[in-house]
C-alpha cells in the first residue's frame, strides 16, 4: 500500500495550493540569477537526512521558481513561448500522479488510445490518409531526427550506390535539422529562398538535380519549414512536395511552431501541400496550448517507421504482440504519456475552442503589425504570415536592442530578446498566448 501519512497529506495540500495559485493569477515574469547567488540563498539542498517536503517545496517556490522566466506570461513573446490551457496543466497533475507507462499498448492501452485520437485530429487537419499515425516525442528536435532516420532508411533501400546522404532544406530551416544531420553523419544542402523568404519548388529542383547529376551523393529527404522560427514564413509546400516526389525523395514538413494553425480557417490554405507529406511534426507545447514537452510526430505510413525504430531484445519479446506501441515510432523506449495533457484539453474544450484561440492570436498579430507600421520609430520587416511580428527600431545597433530588452525584463514589463535577420538586428513578437491582448503590445511599443 502507499504510505500516505498525515505529513504527505499536508504536503499535497501545499502543492495543490501553490499550483492553483500559479494557474489563477498572471505570474510575474521573473528572471535568471547566477548560480552563486542562488547558492547563497538555498545552499546545498541534497543532504543525507533530507530537508523534508515542506522545506524543499518552500525553497522551490520562494527562490528557485522565481529564478525562472514564466514562459506563459502574456508579455513573454520571446523565441516561441508557451501557453498551456488551464485544463492541460491540471491534467498534467493527473498524469504525474498516475504512474502511466506510454511506451507500449500492453501497459498503457487507455492512455495510448487517447493520445492516438489527438494525433488523429492532427492527421485529419493535414488531410493525411486513415492509415497515418505517429507518436508524441519530447520535442521538435527529436521529432525531426526520428523522421529523417526513417527517410534515410527508405533511401538506402532504393539507392544502394549513393556515396553520401544529403538533406535539402532552406537557408531558414531550424537549427535542429543541422543537429539531426550531425547525429546521422549526413550533409545538409541549404537552398536559397525567394525574396520573401520561402523555399520554392524550382530552386529546390535545380539544386537537387545539380547535385545528383554532378556527384554520387543523394538527397534522401527534403525538409520544408511551415512557419520558420524567426519570421513565421511558410515554404511553398505544394511545389516542394511535387519536386521531392518526382525524384523519389522523402518529403518532411517541420511545422513545430506553424502547423498548429492548420486548425485556423483564415490561414489554412497557406499549408496546401501538407497532405502530400511523408512525415511532419508540430509541437503542442508551442502553439497548441499544451505544457512542455510534447511534439506530435506523424508519418503517412507509420509501418516504415516501426521497421526502423523498434528495439529488439529477449526481455522485450512479450511486447511483440502486434499491438500499437508508441515506442516503436521514434528514438525512445520508455516514455511519459506526454500527449495526454494535450488530449485532455482538446477533448474537454472541443476543437472549436482551438480554432477560436488560434484566430485570436492571428488577429492580435495583424493588429500588432499595424501598430508597428504606425509607430514613428519602427519599421515592420514583413507582413506577418502567421503570428510572428518582426521589426526594426530606426537607428539602433545590437547593443541598443540588448539594453532595451534587459531593461524591459528588469522592469517586469515583458521578455523580448533581440534576434537578427540577414545580419540586421531585429525585434520579434511571437504571439501564441490567447491571453496576450493588443493592450499588452501597446505597453511594449510605448517603450520604443
Ligand atoms: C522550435 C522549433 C523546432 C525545435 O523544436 P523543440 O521542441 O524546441 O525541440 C524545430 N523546428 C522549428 C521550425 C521550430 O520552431
Amino acid at each position: 500500500m502507499h504510505e500516505f501519512t498525515a505529513e504527505v497529506e499536508a504536503l499535497a495540500q501545499e502543492v495543490l495550493a501553490y499550483s492553483l495559485d500559479r494557474l489563477k493569477n498572471d505570474p510575474p515574469l521573473d528572471g535568471p540569477r547566477s548560480a552563486e547567488d542562488l547558492f547563497a540563498q538555498v545552499g546545498n539542498t541534497i543532504t543525507a537526512r533530507g530537508l523534508g517536503g515542506h522545506e524543499a517545496l518552500e525553497l522551490f517556490t520562494s527562490v528557485l521558481a522565481k529564478a525562472c522566466i514564466s514562459t506563459d506570461h502574456p508579455r513573454n513573446l520571446a523565441f516561441i513561448p508557451s501557453a498551456p490551457s488551464e485544463y492541460a496543466n491540471l491534467f498534467d497533475l493527473v498524469v504525474g500522479a498516475s504512474a502511466l507507462y506510454g511506451g507500449s499498448w500492453q501497459e498503457g492501452a487507455g492512455a495510448v488510445f487517447a493520445e492516438n485520437q489527438a494525433l488523429r485530429w492532427l492527421c485529419d487537419l493535414a488531410g493525411l490518409p486513415e492509415s497515418a499515425g505517429g507518436v508524441f516525442v519530447q520535442g521538435g528536435t527529436v521529432g525531426n531526427l526520428s523522421a529523417l532516420v526513417v527517410a534515410r532508411d527508405q533511401a538506402r533501400k532504393k539507392f544502394p550506390d549513393a556515396s553520401r546522404w544529403v538533406i535539402a532544406c532552406s537557408q531558414e530551416a531550424h537549427s535542429s535539422i543541422a543537429a539531426a544531420a550531425n547525429v546521422m553523419d549526413v550533409d545538409v544542402m541549404k537552398v536559397d529562398v525567394s525574396p520573401d523568404g520561402k523555399l520554392m519548388g524550382d530552386a529546390l529542383a535545380q539544386a537537387i538535380d545539380e547535385l545528383h547529376s554532378t556527384t554520387s551523393k543523394r538527397v534522401f529527404a527534403v525538409v520544408a519549414t511551415s512557419g520558420t522560427t524567426n519570421l513565421g514564413i511558410i515554404d511553398d509546400l505544394k511545389a516542394i512536395a511535387v519536386t521531392a516526389h518526382d525524384r523519389d525523395v522523402w518529403f518532411h514538413v517541420d511545422g513545430a511552431y506553424g502547423l498548429a494553425a492548420l486548425c485556423a480557417p483564415s490561414v489554412r490554405s497557406k499549408f496546401d501541400g501538407i497532405e502530400s507529406a511523408d512525415s511532419f511534426i508540430v509541437d503542442p507545447h508551442k502553439w497548441l496550448f499544451a505544457p512542455y514537452d510534447a511534439c506530435a510526430l506523424i508519418y503517412r505510413d507509420p509501418e516504415l517507421a516501426r521497421l526502423v525504430h523498434t528495439q529488439h531484445a529477449a526481455y522485450l519479446e512479450p511486447l511483440k504482440d502486434g499491438a500499437w506501441s508508441p515506442s516503436d515510432y521514434a528514438i525512445q523506449l520508455t516514455r511519459r504519456t506526454r500527449g495526454l495533457p494535450f488530449w485532455f484539453s482538446l477533448a474537454a474544450h472541443g476543437t472549436n475552442a482551438y480554432t477560436q484561440a488560434m484566430e485570436h492570436s492571428l488577429r492580435v498579430a495583424q493588429q500588432a503589425a499595424q501598430l508597428v507600421k504606425n509607430h514613428p520609430n519602427l519599421e515592420l520587416l514583413c507582413e506577418p504570415e502567421l503570428s510572428i511580428v518582426a521589426f526594426t527600431r530606426k537607428g539602433w545597433t545590437m547593443s541598443d536592442y540588448q539594453q532595451w530588452s534587459e531593461q524591459l525584463l528588469d522592469d517586469q514589463v515583458g521578455f523580448i530578446p533581440p534576434s537578427s535577420h540577414q545580419g540586421v538586428p531585429i525585434l520579434r513578437f511571437a504571439i501564441v498566448n490567447p491571453w496576450t491582448k493588443i493592450s499588452d503590445i501597446e505597453l511594449i511599443l510605448a517603450r520604443l
